[in-house]
């Protein structure tokens, strides 16, 4: 993208254009004026970029505001039905959904039917069948469909498309843009499931979209890791790996399905068998340990815990936890840290994917 350290002309074209539309995704409705004002962008610039949002569909203009004289200005805000989403989830619903710009879902499929250890061209089959009975249902203009995103278990290499280990699926270095390279060229996105939710999370909540630096916690019967998120942006790490903190290792004792012996993972399953169902404090303790000690390294000022396993554990135990990981982090009283519970979390996967694949085809990253 940089030539001799700049940037080419196309590229700052396209950097400025989402800039713009970023701005009146965040901040519409909201006027021309507004967005010059704030925005280091030449009155024309801003003019010129506009028009070209408002004939790609991408901006509608709603509305009157204010005018101190002349022509009353009128706002401009994003047209969530610009563009549209295909978006598969592997966990639970496990549907294919259609989707519009903000993630509202326009259409679903029914449940999706995978064999245990389904081969990638089965899995591909069963997601075409569903995105066929979405077809049936809404027509689909290829041109305003902006992908194809998958929420999926295991290591997950996002750039490339790679789902590198799954041991839910039984796979190793599977290509997904390859695997759907016939039906979706180029716009086969996947994340995995905790990213998704840390991203659907900073769409939904107000107080997370405005926190720079925030560690979601998962705890759930599928695995228990974090997701990190600085400047609204998802870490992943050199192996794509971050945040495995349910693989730190406590002891010597119960056998981990990685290999290893003493997994926090491990810990708190083999705690839930032998209290019938439920995770007792001690085993909490643990956890806490975990979660303190990635606070400890990343300093963020939020931490959301979510995961099927938190609506097994009462008020009471919740607010066990978070009083146990304020214990243990380091200088907790100097520190701006809030915990939350969020036990809805489950639901911000699609809402995570939609915004994934916005950031994807209009976000402000530059890539060297
Ligand atoms: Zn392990």
């Amino acid at each position: 993208m940089f030539k001799n350290g700049f940037l080419s002309h196309a590229d700052a074209a396209q950097y400025n254009r989402n800039l713009v539309l970023n701005y009146i995704k965040d901040y519409g409705p909201i006027s021309r004026t507004q967005i010059w004002e704030e925005i280091n962008l030449s009155r024309a610039s801003v003019t010129m970029i506009v028009r070209q949002l408002l004939e790609q569909d991408l901006v509608h203009e709603v509305g009157v505001g204010e005018s101190s004289g002349g022509r009353k200005p009128l706002f401009l805000q994003l047209n969530p039905n610009a563009r549209y989403t295909y978006i598969v989830d592997y966990w639970e619903p496990r549907k294919v959904f259609l989707t519009n710009l903000t993630g509202e879902i326009k259409c679903e499929s029914s449940p999706l039917v995978f064999k245990k250890y389904c081969s990638p061209e089965d899995f591909r089959e069963i997601v075409m069948q569903g995105i066929r009975e979405i077809e049936t249902k809404v027509e689909v203009d290829y041109s305003n469909l902006l992908g194809l995103g998958f929420c999926m278990p295991g290591t997950i290499d996002f750039r490339d498309g790679v789902v590198i280990h799954s041991v839910e699926l039984g796979w190793r270095n599977v290509n997904m843009k390859e695997l759907f390279s016939n039906h979706f060229p180029n716009r086969v996105y996947l994340e995995r499931t905790g990213n998704l939710m840390a991203l659907g999370l900073c769409a939904k909540r107000e107080d997370v979209s405005l926190c720079t630096h925030f560690m979601l916690i998962l705890f759930a019967t599928s695995g228990i890791g974090a997701s990190l998120i600085i400047r609204g942006n998802c870490q992943h790490g050199s192996n794509y790996m971050v945040g495995e903190i349910g693989h730190s290792k406590f002891d010597d004792s119960t056998l981990c399905s990685c290999g290893q012996k003493g997994c926090l993972e491990a810990i708190i399953k083999e705690n839930m068998a032998n209290n019938r169902g439920r995770v007792s404090e001690e085993a909490l303790i643990y956890l806490a340990r975990a979660i303190s000690s990635a606070i400890n390294l990343m300093d963020t000022s939020m931490v959301i815990l979510a995961g099927d396993l938190l609506p097994t554990m009462d008020q009471a135990k919740q607010t066990f936890l978070i009083d146990a990981i304020k214990e243990q982090v380091y200088s907790s009283k100097n520190r701006n840290l809030t915990i939350l519970t969020d036990g809805d979390g489950e639901n911000s996967i699609v809402l995570g994917m939609s915004a994934h694949i916005f950031k994807e085809n209009f976000g402000l990253q530059i890539s060297s």
